[in-house]
């Protein structure tokens, strides 16, 4: 083939030092696109001059090559093909491929890396390539001329995982799924509940319009909501955990299906917390460039002009908006930290304590310094009746819930009884497991008996 694969695979071969020659149907129109190094022929003439061939068509044109099974007989074929559809064919393109080429050696691979990937060079990043083939040798040749151009061929075992790896390249953020779903429906709550309080509430009661408020008070309010419950989220799944360890007595037993699934998603819940944190900042330092912000303010300067009022100096309120800004931006910056050291460029320069340092003791820091942020922000409202609209605790009170939760029971797991039960559990003491082992005795003979492993 000739198209846009074809042409970046034919250039990184040629800068990889790979001798490349393209079959064509119409080499004369075609030649034009490729560098000089590479050899455009008629597909038949190219055949003849390799033993490797990267199959750079779509799937419904392998039919057309049939022509050249005999030339093609005794050679490798590697099928790059991705379909459009997840499990679009009962086979997978590699499978088909090799069914209507019996004679060759059929290799899956190279779908997963794009024409753009394959132009934009080695420097541009290491990048996977999944392979696949019923043929030890041919996969071993095909994995050495992806080293030689800079990927890392990752061996996937026999072709039927043929059908896997053609599916991989057609999800779309397979991990985030659930992760997004829950910041959504956590949004999707949370923005009701705030539209209810600050826009229908003074509709209904004051007949005051306050529309205005939706695009950026309603959801500066609702983000952090989000932010701080999906950071708790990250945190809960272990104290679960740790919970179910302590119940069963052992760590040897697996946890529910749904445990797993929120054990695995961690790293993705805590990225969306900081993204909903970083726009809560963001939508906050713009609060005092809103026009209805600029009214609000005249509106009560000449209120106090009027009323001859000097001194609106409120000791109380002064101290918590310092300390409540200030604690928020070191919550945004230890949010921050977290999500860097998630990346992998960045987590794989760090060893294991390092990792779970930051993770563990920073995020969890990060949770309790979340929660001064909101304790400050609420300050006593949650005393105030006039902060209960429609009889609806003010927002602030129900994010506190989970997160508190887990503070507490990070506090309770903590106490010296019950920690050194979760890390004897942890390094494999099972709770009414018995071992047998032998006592010298004093009279130099050996007498066997039964005890808990952890006497
Ligand atoms: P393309 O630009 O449409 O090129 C397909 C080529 O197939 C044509 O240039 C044509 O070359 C050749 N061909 C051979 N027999 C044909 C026939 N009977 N009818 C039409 N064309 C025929 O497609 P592409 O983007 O290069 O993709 C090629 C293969 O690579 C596909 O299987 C695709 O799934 C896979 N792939 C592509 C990418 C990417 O980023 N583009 C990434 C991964 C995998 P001649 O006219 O010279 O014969």
């Amino acid at each position: 083939g000739t198209g846009d694969f074809a042409r970046s695979l034919a250039i990184r071969l040629v800068c990889s030092g790979f001798k490349v020659v393209v079959g064509s149907r119409n080499p004369k129109r075609k030649a034009g696109l490729f560098p000089s190094a590479a050899e455009v022929t008629f597909q038949a003439d190219a055949v003849k001059k390799t033993d490797v061939i990267f199959v750079a068509v779509f799937r419904e044109h392998y039919s057309t090559l049939c022509d050249l099974a005999d030339a093609l007989a005794g050679k490798i074929l590697v099928d790059v093909s991705n379909n459009t559809e997840i499990n679009h064919h009962k086979e997978s393109n590699a499978e088909y491929l090799a069914s209507l080429f019996p004679a060759c050696t059929v290799v899956k691979g190279f779908n997963v890396v794009s024409a753009w990937t394959l132009q934009s060079g080695a420097r541009d990043g290491n990048k996977q390539v999944l392979i696949c083939s019923n043929n030890q040798e041919a996969k071993r040749t095909v994995a050495e001329i992806a080293q030689v151009m800079g990927f890392t061929p990752v061996d996937m075992g026999c072709m039927s995982s043929a059908r896997e790896i053609e599916n991989i390249s057609l999800r779309l953020l397979p991990a985030w799924k659930i992760p997004i779903f829950l910041a959504l429906g956590l949004f999707l709550c949370f923005f009701t509940y705030n539209l209810i309080r600050q826009v229908i509430h003074p509709y209904i009661r004051e007949q005051k319009n306050k529309l205005y408020k939706i695009p950026i008070e309603v959801v500066n309010t609702t983000l952090p909501c989000v932010a701080y419950v999906m950071l708790s989220l990250v945190y809960l799944p272990g104290v679960l955990a740790a919970c179910l360890q302590l119940y069963y007595g052992t760590k040897y037993r697996r946890f529910p299906d749904w445990l797993d699934q929120w054990l695995q998603h961690r790293k993705q819940i805590g990225l969306l917390s900081f993204f909903c944190a970083a726009l809560h900042a963001v939508y906050s330092l713009c609060l005092p460039m809103r026009r209805s912000h600029r009214y609000q303010l005249i509106e009560m300067a000449v209120k106090q002009a009027v009323e001859k009022k000097m001194n609106i100096w409120v000791e109380e309120e002064v101290w918590r908006m310092e300390i409540y800004i200030s604690v928020g931006i070191i919550a945004l910056g230890l949010l921050s930290l977290l999500a860097i050291t998630s990346l992998p460029s960045i987590a794989n320069s760090l060893n294991w304590r390092e990792f779970s340092f930051i993770q563990s003791t920073l995020g969890f820091i990060a949770l309790v310094i979340s929660t001064l942020h909101t304790l400050t922000y609420g300050w006593s409202r949650a005393f105030d009746e006039n902060q209960y609209k429609f009889y609806l605790p003010p927002t602030y009170t129900l994010t506190l819930l989970v997160p508190c939760t887990v503070i507490l029971a990070k506090v309770i797991f903590s106490l010296p009884c019950i920690q050194q039960r979760l890390l004897r559990i942890r390094r494999g003491w099972e709770k009414g497991r018995y071992v047998k082992f032998v006592l010298p005795s004093a009279t130099g003979d050996y007498s066997s008996g039964e005890t808990s492993s952890n006497v």
